[in-house]
Formats: C-alpha cells, structure tokens, sequence
C-alpha cells in the first residue's frame, strides 16, 4: 500500500511543478520586462458627450515584447498581481504617465486629466500615496492633472485604512474613478461614503443601448443617481453613433471607446488635442 501511494504522488508532482514552472516562466519574464523597461503606455481619449471636445484620457499599459510583439494587459496584469510584481509595475507606470505628461506641457499641450488604472494590491500596500505625491513632485505635474481607476473591489475591502488612503488622494487634489461600474460588488451607501468623483460605467451596459429597453433604464438610474451625489458618469467602449445619441439623450457626461478614438501612442495624441473635437 505505501508503495501505491508514492506511486500516485509520483504521477501527480509533475503536473503540479508544470504549472508551477508556467508560473515561474511568466514571473521571470515579466521581472526581466521590467528590468528592460519594455512598457509603454497608450492613450484613450475621453470626450464631453454633447459636444465631442477632448476633456481628459485613460493610460492603458502596453508590454512590447521583442519576440512577441504588444502583449495585452489582459495577459500581463494578472500575473503582475498575483506575483506582486505589480507593486513596481504599478509605480514604473504611474511615473511614466507623469513623464509623459510633463513632456506634453513643455510642448505647450493643454493639461488634460489623465487617469492611470490601480489595482487592489497597490491600494493595499499603503505607500501607494507617496508613490504618486513623489512622481507629481519629480514631474512637475499638478495632483489636478492625475486620476486613479479603481475597480469597485478595491473599494470592498472596507476597512478605515483604504478609506483614509482614498480621501488623502482627494485631499492632494486627485479625483477618484470607479472603474468597470456595474459588474462589480459596490453598494450605493459605499459610493456615497467614500465621496468618488467619477462613476465609468462598464462597457458591458454601453452594448446594451439599443439593443435592450433595459439598457437605457439603467444608464438613466445611474446618471440621475451620479448627479445626485455631484458625480461625473462616463459611458465605455461606445463604439456606434446609435450608442453615442443615446447617450446624449440620457445625460451623460463622457463617453470614452473606438467610435471616438482607440487608446494610441503618446505620438498621437497632440495630433487629436489641437482638433479639440473629436467628433
Ligand atoms: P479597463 O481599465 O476597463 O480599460 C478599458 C479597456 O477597454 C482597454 O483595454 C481598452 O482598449 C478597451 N476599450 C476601449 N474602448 C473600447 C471599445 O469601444 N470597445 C471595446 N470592446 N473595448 C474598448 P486594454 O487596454 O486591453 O486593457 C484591459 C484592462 O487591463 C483594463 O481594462 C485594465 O483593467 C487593465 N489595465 C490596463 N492598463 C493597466 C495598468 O496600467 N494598471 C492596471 N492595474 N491595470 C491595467
Ligand atoms: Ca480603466
Ligand atoms: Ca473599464
Ligand atoms: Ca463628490
């Protein structure tokens, strides 16, 4: 019998270290990425919805890959956080929109805001304010300038210390986004208590519009919510000008997705600042 079980736990160690190696294998390659400095950052437009003109942009990671050529965020993020590695890439990105920002002004670009994407993990770490204080400090860049996207989990995490964390952002002057509103967990009285500034409502509820009468009532509750408590509501991923009328009609402020602009290289985006209108 217990030469059956060494027999068993041989068959099974190697598909446990083959995931185990697949692990490691992503984790390495993503620390040598980060080593290399191989990530860039593209931007997404975000315009006024009644009158098409560029108010303020979303930066989206990129990882250039010498072999593999642009990998998705999609790939590399979750293994940056379940790995950790998150916390430097989160701060390598953080300081490159800064960077880029700076450089934008020396050219006499208009400031636009410009949100960067958080994850949980970096809210959690605490450190996450003097990250970006000493990033806004070393760029020259006003805290006015710079948003943070949190998805509604890393608003979950309920305790005193997140909700201090959030409200020393806002007190440098850092508006607070919710991110992919409406897929996630948040509770009205959590959007209230918390006092964020922008609610993006997930393009999930966008590819409703017209598709579904239910997809109008929701973005209707939302702004009408929003506004009550003085926020901004942003619609994702419109992709069809039918998307963007109804929008329209609804009320809502931004809208953000291909049928304005896909997310670009930096090298794209004075081009689309001095059109000012987007559509
Ligand atoms: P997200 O924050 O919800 O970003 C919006 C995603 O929707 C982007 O995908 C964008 O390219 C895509 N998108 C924009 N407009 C449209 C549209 O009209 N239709 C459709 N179908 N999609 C649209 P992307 O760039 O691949 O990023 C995917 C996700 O990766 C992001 O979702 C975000 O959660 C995460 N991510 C990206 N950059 C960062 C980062 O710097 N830090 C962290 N923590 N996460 C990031
Ligand atoms: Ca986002
Ligand atoms: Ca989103
Ligand atoms: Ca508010």
């Amino acid at each position: 019998a217990k030469s059956d079980g060494k027999k068993r736990f041989r068959f099974y160690q190697p598909q446990l270290s083959e995931r185990l190696q697949i692990k490691l294998e992503n984790e390495n390659a993503l620390r040598l990425a980060i080593e290399r400095d191989e990530f860039i950052l593209h931007f997404q437009p975000r315009v006024n919805t009644a009158t098409g003109e560029f108010c303020s942009m979303e930066a989206l990671a990129r990882w250039q890959h010498p072999v593999r050529g642009m990998v998705s965020p999609l790939e590399f993020i979750p293994v940056a956080e379940e790995t950790g590695l998150i916390l430097k890439l989160g701060e390598l990105i953080i300081r490159k929109a800064c960077a880029q920002l700076a450089q934008w002004k020396a050219e006499g670009l208009p400031a636009l805001p410009t949100s960067v994407n958080v994850s949980s993990r970096q809210l959690n770490q605490g450190n996450l304010n003097t990250i970006i204080a000493t990033a806004l400090r070393d760029y020259a860049i006003d805290p006015a300038q710079i948003e943070i996207e949190l998805t509604e989990s890393c608003m979950m995490a309920d305790t005193l210390e997140i909700a201090e964390e959030l409200a020393s952002f806002q007190e440098l002057g850092i508006k607070l986004l919710v991110d992919d509103f409406g897929t996630g967990y948040s509770s009205l009285s959590q959007l209230q208590r918390l006092d964020l500034d922008v609610l993006k409502v997930d393009k999930a509820f966008t590819a409703e519009l017209g598709v579904r009468a239910e997809g109008e009532v929701f973005f209707n509750a939302i702004v009408s919510m929003a506004h009550a408590l003085h926020m901004t509501v942003v619609a994702e991923g419109v992709e069809t000008v039918q998307q963007l009328q109804l929008l329209q009609a609804l009320g809502c402020d931004e809208v953000q997705g291909y049928y304005i602009s896909h997310p670009l290289p930096a090298a794209e985006i004075p081009g689309l600042m001095r059109r000012r209108y987007l559509f």
